[in-house]
């Protein structure tokens, strides 16, 4: 029997991306790969993935989906993601259940007409605890993968230690710039603002996203090992804390550009990125790319989830015009606050600010990420620090901007400003001027030089770890070993 592993990711663009990644690069070192997502988001990645059409090819490799429990026609806007999640876990459950069983008899039949066989190992999204659970009780070994920045991961981690030592809750009204020493290895740099948001916002453990995330990261402990999107040079301190608790921690990544160094041969001439996209990708941002001078763009995204007020959006706008950089801007229809209807939204925007956009700047829905970040003419990302969007900026050699937005990003962007000093941190801080100060010091003069320089040593750094022998490299043979291990 060959080794089959079932990879099932969390429905959200980040988990997609990451997770078929892996999935592929799992693929392309021998491996069966059955790719679980939902029906909904399985659509979408039929009209918009160039990757899934090419490994929907691919023998050996299949795409299944199960419902998410919510009705067709309801959009999975950023809005709804807590009824998504609520959906998936109480919905989804025993539909889980019986695709695995079912899938499990074909023991006996040994293989099904397009070739699928039974599942030995499963690769599943660390949010979905009850997925482990299924595949446990059924007899299918697991591991978990978590999305988030390692850092946020030990933190989550910690919060029993930063109660006992009466550093949470936070008291009311008390110093966000207070400094948190409960989180060993951070004890120098980390305060009470850099804590993931839902640190913030709980008055105490009963707060029902803090246990959610403590929950979901202690799950991972049953979990026969634990998979990392990163690399041991830029987090080799907090995964020796995180291996601590999980022993068998895989560090493997940036997984897209292990992948990248792995499929060079067949992307070389393709039109499309290497992208899990949920969207159509504006690819003439490219075309209006090639047209400016070298690291002259400010390029600014906020992902797939993060919203703003319409206020917000136009402090941004006038800070981006106020520098008088150059700017290519991802302006996802959902990215007001409250607009949930795709192209529903309209934006009102003075003259000037129009005249200047028209001038220096390019507007998109969804950009192909990657290959921006790639090009030439990129200066710097105004980014809110999502941990995909993070890596592949540091590959990219590419300094940051950090506005974070919510979640890991409050401690991933103190990591961006003061461990990997590849970027400043504008938490917490809003208005034009700031955004225009910030983008003119990550752009002009000696502290855009400083930072230019640690992003291209990082970005080097990247490279060695996914090359042959490097410790990404090696940490994937490894977890190939493992899987191989499950068929027999
Ligand atoms: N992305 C993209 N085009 C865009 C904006 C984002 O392809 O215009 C991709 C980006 O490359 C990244 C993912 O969407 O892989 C966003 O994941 P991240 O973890 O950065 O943030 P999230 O969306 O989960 O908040």
């Amino acid at each position: 029997m060959a080794a089959h592993v079932l990879v099932f990711p969390f429905p959200a663009q980040g988990h997609l991306n990451s997770m078929l990644k892996l999935a592929e690069l799992l693929s392309l070192s021998g491996l069966q790969i059955t790719f679980l997502t939902t029906e909904y988001h399985h659509s979408r990645l039929c009209l918009h993935s160039q990757t899934h059409a090419r490994l929907s090819q691919r023998p050996g490799f299949w795409f299944r989906s199960i419902s998410d429990g919510l009705p067709d026609q309801k959009l999975r806007s950023a809005a709804r993601l807590l009824e998504l999640y609520e959906s998936l876990t109480y919905n989804s459950s025993s539909l889980f259940r019986d695709f695995l069983i079912s899938n499990q008899r074909q023991e006996t039949q040994q293989y099904s007409e397009d070739g699928w066989s039974r599942i030995t190992c499963m690769v599943v999204d660390g949010i979905m605890p009850f997925a482990m659970d299924v595949a446990t009780d059924l007899g299918v070994p697991t591991i978990a993968f978590r999305t988030s920045s390692p850092c946020s991961i030990w933190s989550y981690f910690c919060l029993p230690s930063l109660v006992q030592a009466g550093e949470f809750p936070f008291p009311e009204e008390g110093d966000l710039d207070e400094r948190i020493h409960a989180v060993p290895g951070m004890e120098s740099f980390l305060r009470r603002r850099d804590l993931p948001s839902f640190f913030r916002k709980a008055r105490d453990m009963n707060d029902p996203g803090l246990r959610f995330v403590y929950e979901v990261t202690a799950s991972t402990t049953r979990a026969k090992a634990f998979i990392l999107n990163t690399f041991e040079a830029m987090d080799g301190t907090v995964l020796s804390h995180i291996r601590t608790v999980c022993p068998t921690t895989y560090a493997i990544g940036p997984l897209h550009t292990m992948l990248r160094r792995s499929v060079s041969s067949l992307l070389s001439n393709t039109t499309s990125s290497n992208s899990a996209n949920l969207r159509e990708e504006d690819r003439s941002c490219l075309t209006w790319l090639d047209k400016q001078p070298k690291g002259s763009v400010v390029y600014v995204s906020f992902g797939s989830f993060a919203v703003m007020t319409d206020e917000d959006l136009m402090e941004f706008w006038h800070g981006l015009v106020n520098s008088g950089q150059r700017f290519l801007w991802v302006i996802r229809p959902d990215l007001v606050n409250g607009v949930e209807e795709e192209g529903s939204q309209s934006l009102s925007v003075p003259p000037e600010v129009a005249e200047a956009t028209r001038e220096r700047g390019c507007l998109v829905a969804w950009a192909p990420q990657e290959e921006v970040l790639a090009h030439p003419s990129l200066g710097c990302f105004l980014t809110h620090s999502g941990w995909n969007s993070t890596l592949e900026s540091v590959v990219a050699g590419v300094p940051m901007i950090c506005w974070p937005f919510f979640v890991d990003q409050q401690i991933t962007s103190r990591f961006v400003s003061q461990v990997w000093k590849i970027g400043l941190d504008m938490k917490d801080m809003n208005g034009r001027e700031v955004v225009e100060r910030m983008v003119r010091e990550a752009m002009e003069g000696e502290r855009a030089q400083e930072l230019k320089k640690s992003a291209t040593a990082m970005a080097e750094k990247a490279r060695e770890s996914v090359e042959e022998g490097g410790s990404s490299y090696m940490d994937l043979q490894s977890l190939v070993h493992y899987l191989k291990s499950t068929a027999s």
